[in-house]
């Protein structure tokens, strides 16, 4: 029989599920399959081939929109590769399977004084997730990207191939930022930081505007170890970009601190002792409205102003890192539409100039984000980065059955300054980007040697994700 009339593989009903970016602002229906071994995956690939079918690869499920799902795709949820290898406790090197996640990754090294290198606002993410995007943390304008602390990986291509990638091997800074679409990483060799202590000294300055925001990152650039920001989008005029720094200090402590130990490190579930944190999202989603959250943002402003302005206090590793994830559920508050958010990344000379302008312009359109968090970043040398010498603004916008083109348009009004700018976006972050803007602020000649890498470790183009499809990066032979 000529293979032309071979019957193609059937995939059964029974692995068919409903996913969703962690936004749950874009959904597909794929079918899911968690390997357990390198075996298992290429068993994958060849049952995609047999099905005509496509694939998409997906980690813990924390990108915002649609980046680790695909319509009608076989689904690679990594999530059960979450074996650590070795772990030595002398030089921080962590051998692991690329499902080990970023709380795996502390709990195992935090006893011994390393913490990891770079981490995400949530614990969750997987290794493979994390590096396909090569997340950033508040340390980005000191640490830059999690690529950056990588000594080794595999990566199992579609071509059959399975690839020991150094930062010397020339498609390195490929298969990180690229999302998922030239290969799957399986295992990664990666530098952990030294800490000898389980809390940093914080440092909070409240800020009156704009002016005071970025003041306060460049007074403490060279001496802060984190930095983050809370910005209130509902200041106006001399107080628009009013809102709370925050630096962060590495402490120095003798050897076995009590501070290293996880039980110092995990939050308490209750708020002041008797209320469950557990159901704070219930009334979370009964406040989340303009006016409640304009209250909010205002309040959390002055209270800034009022308490503890300037004066440094002790907080513990996990808690400065992850304070979201102890508050359970807590994207159900933007139940049932979801949310997006939305994160450029502008050069330093025009960031306040694009960040004042989007937040006026939220405020005329009556569509201001109900959280805004800006970081100082720096660049670096990945095919996608969004790393930029500059900062960055993540804005959450709650979705409504009313809203959603509006949000949407504002996000290309939006992306317009952006580009205009110089600037990035973030793959992990993004629901609204069209091909066009990706490939602006890119550049064409990132785009075309992607296609190089992709011809050459995935020629059938079997990786894909509905993310590649929205921004041009599914088109087969580039
Ligand atoms: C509350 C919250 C806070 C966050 N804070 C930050 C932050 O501070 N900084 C930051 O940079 N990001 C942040 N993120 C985003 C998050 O770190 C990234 O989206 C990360 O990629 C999620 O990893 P994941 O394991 O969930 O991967 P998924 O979201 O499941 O997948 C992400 C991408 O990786 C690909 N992929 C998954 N596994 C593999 C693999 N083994 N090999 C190759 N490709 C793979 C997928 O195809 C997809 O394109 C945050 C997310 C949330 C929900």
């Amino acid at each position: 029989m000529s293979e032309d009339h071979q019957e193609k593989r059937v995939i059964p009903n029974s692995r068919m599920a409903r996913l969703e970016g962690f936004g749950r602002n874009l959904g597909a229906d794929g079918y899911v399959f968690r390997p357990y071994h390198i075996s298992d995956i290429k068993d994958a690939f060849q049952m995609a081939r047999e099905a005509g079918m496509q694939i998409t690869l997906r980690g813990a499920g924390r990108s915002y929109g649609d980046a680790n799902i695909g319509s009608e795709c076989i689904i690679l949820d990594l999530c059960r590769m979450n074996q650590i290898y070795s772990f030595n406790r002398k030089t921080g090197e962590i051998d692991c399977g690329a499902g080990v996640t970023i709380e795996q990754l502390w709990r195992t090294g935090m006893e011994d004084g390393w913490w990891p290198p770079v981490v995400s606002g949530t614990m969750a993410p997987t290794l493979g997730g994390a590096l396909a995007m090569n997340i950033h943390g508040k340390n980005a304008f000191a640490a830059g990207t999690l690529g950056e602390h990588v000594i080794e990986m595999d990566v199992f291509c579609p071509n059959g191939d399975i690839r020991t990638l150094t930062p010397a091997s020339p498609l390195f800074s490929a298969v990180i930022s690229s999302a998922g679409l030239l290969g799957v990483i399986t295992r990664v060799k990666l530098q952990m930081k030294r800490i000898s202590s389980g809390d940093l000294r914080v440092l909070p300055i409240s800020c009156k505007n704009w002016e005071e925001q970025f003041a306060a990152f460049e007074e403490n650039r060279e001496s802060a170890d984190y930095m983050v920001a809370w910005i209130d989008t509902f200041g106006r005029g001399e107080q628009a970009g009013r809102g709370l720094f925050h630096a962060g200090f590495y402490t120095q402590e003798p050897p076995h601190s009590p501070t290293l130990h996880p039980d110092h490190q995990d939050l308490p579930d209750t708020i002041l002792g008797f209320f469950p944190k557990s159901v704070v999202w219930r009334f979370l989603k009964k406040f989340n409205n303009r006016f409640c959250m304009r209250m909010l943002n205002w309040a959390k402003h002055v209270s800034g102003r009022l308490l503890g302005n300037g004066r440094p206090h002790l907080q513990s590793m996990v808690g400065f890192s992850f304070l979201l994830d102890y508050v359970p559920n807590w994207r159900r508050a933007y139940e049932p539409y979801g949310f997006i958010q939305y994160q450029s990344f502008v050069p330093e000379e025009f960031a306040r100039e694009v960040f004042r302008q989007m937040v006026e312009m939220q405020q005329v359109r009556k569509l201001e984000s109900f959280l805004a968090v800006m970081k100082r970043h720096r660049s670096d040398g990945f095919l996608f980065s969004h790393g930029v010498d500059g900062y960055s603004l993540a804005l959450d916008f709650k979705l409504t059955k009313k809203n959603r083109a509006a949000i949407w348009q504002l996000a290309h009004d939006m992306n317009g300054l952006v580009v205009k700018a110089g600037g990035r976006f973030y793959l992990a972050k993004d629901s609204t980007l069209r091909s066009e803007d990706f490939v602006l602020s890119v550049g064409k000649e990132a785009v075309a040697q992607f296609f190089r890498a992709k011809r050459e470790l995935d020629p059938d183009n079997l990786l894909t994700s509905n993310l590649a499809k929205r921004i041009g990066l599914d088109a087969p032979g580039g």
